[in-house]
């Protein structure tokens, strides 16, 4: 094992101020093994640690980080508004211009506003559908993750539509009641679900490409089926694009399916690296939101304009012809030479992806749809690659439930040492 001596005695510190050590629960290296590596700086597609090891980073920050870490352009330009002050608590120009990008190239929103974290805007969104359709119900995916709001931090009972059960402590059953939980990919759920609560949902909210509990990558049809069920029942439809959106195409999901979603939530990639979230919708349903409407949401530091900045500055790169092209060249590149190998050596391995995302899924199954169909059992395998990985100079997500990102800052090379490492991880993890 890599030398990780500095990190834990960072670690034995960290555990001393914060709950499990870290400020985010999938930090903290549970489902794998070892101490948390501490992180001392980025550039390009690699991180150091605190030992003064090196990686190639599939991480990027859970996303985030398109351009690749400490990207020159992005600095640029939050540098030269900080010169300036970070914060106002007053409207700068700083925030129309990264709504005019936004609004101008995403075919889908016509009203934005800008809140701090990927919940805030989720959170937020759902009470907008709530008060715009007066219903009270909301319809999720199990397997769908939409960040840590009460009403979505449900989980699925037994039984083909259940009503939530919270999957925290410290939500009361009658906010878990709120939420319907139906199967991805199950048509007859849905129905089901309009059946025994007509009139009553005001909106169904999915990731539409679910990559937070692996990649389970829907059919096209099947989330057309939940745009024509949505408007056949007077709901809402929301694309919960955190992830997907900028990533898969600057028009995100939606672009990619081309199908139509009345509500979109943005995080991740929107800040350049900086605390940003959105959501996103007509001018009609946005016109419900305060000061316009009576749906109440503020925030001291939304609209940060280091933050605008950052993001407009990573957006802007994302918008120059070829961008997502390239990504998906070196995706396919690492999925297709990974995954051969896998197979010519007989091992239960895939690598599943969509554009820049991609997934290790240790199994034998042509596609996964559903959280339920991926074996828990196989995270031991997981766990074994993860180390061996690191020790190759390569960083992943410390859980196998968790996706890769490219960035543009990977090279064709960095992806050759990058596949190198994995085909030596597969053999470890199967050995
Ligand atoms: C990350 C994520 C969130 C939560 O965003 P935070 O910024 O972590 O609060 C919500 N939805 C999806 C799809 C995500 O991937």
């Amino acid at each position: 094992m890599i030398n990780r001596s500095t990190s834990a005695k960072l670690f034995e510190k960290a555990q001393t101020y914060f709950p499990g050590g870290v400020n985010s629960p999938v930090r903290a290296f549970k489902a794998v093994n070892g101490v948390p590596l501490f992180i001392e700086k980025g550039d390009g597609c690699r991180i150091w640690d605190a030992d003064g090891n090196e990686f190639i980073d599939f991480c990027n920050s859970w996303g985030p980080l398109i351009l690749g870490h400490n990207n020159p352009v992005v600095k640029k330009h939050a540098f030269e508004t900080i010169e300036n002050g970070t914060s106002f608590g007053a409207p700068t120009r700083k925030e129309n211009e990264l709504a005019e990008l936004l609004i101008s190239n995403h075919r889908f929103i016509e009203k934005i506003r800008f809140v701090s974290s990927g919940t805030e805007a989720v959170m937020s969104a759902l009470r907008l559908a709530r008060g715009y359709t007066k219903r009270d119900k909301v319809l999720k995916f199990e397997g769908c993750y939409h960040g840590h709001a009460d009403a979505l931090l449900v989980s699925a009972g037994s039984g083909l539509v259940t009503l939530g059960e919270s999957a925290s402590g410290g939500i009361p059953k009658a906010f878990a009641d709120q939420t319907i939980v139906c199967p991805l990919n199950s048509k007859e759920a849905v129905l089901e679900a309009f059946n025994s609560y007509k009139d009553q949902i005001a909106v169904v909210i999915i990731e539409p490409i679910p990559a937070n509990n692996g990649l389970l990558i829907q059919g096209r049809e099947f989330l057309q089926f939940l745009r024509e069920t949505c408007t056949a029942n007077g709901t809402l439809l929301m694309f919960d694009e955190v992830i997907s959106g900028f990533r898969v195409g600057f028009e995100g999901a939606a672009g990619y399916y081309d199908i139509i979603p009345d509500i979109l939530s943005f995080g991740k990639i929107i800040g350049g690296g900086f605390p940003v979230g959105a959501y996103g919708a007509s001018k009609e349903i946005m016109s419900q939101v305060s000061p316009d409407g009576n749906v109440y949401q503020a925030g001291t530091l939304s609209g940060n304009p280091v933050a605008m900045a950052a993001g407009y500055s990573m957006l802007k790169e994302c918008l120059k012809p070829g961008f997502y092209q390239g990504l998906k060249a070196k995706t396919d590149k690492l999925v297709k030479e990974v995954s051969e190998y896998a197979t010519s050596k007989g091992y239960d391995f895939r690598m599943f992806s969509v554009e820049s995302i991609f997934w290790l899924a240790f199994t034998d199954k042509i596609e996964i749809r559903k959280a339920s169909e991926i074996n828990p059992s196989s995270m031991q395998y997981f766990k074994k690659l993860h180390e061996c990985l690191l020790d190759n100079g390569v960083y992943l997500g410390p859980s196998g439930y968790e996706v890769g990102f490219i960035s543009e800052a990977h090279t064709d090379a960095d992806i050759d040492l990058a596949i190198a490492a994995f085909k030596t991880a597969l053999d470890y993890a199967f050995l």
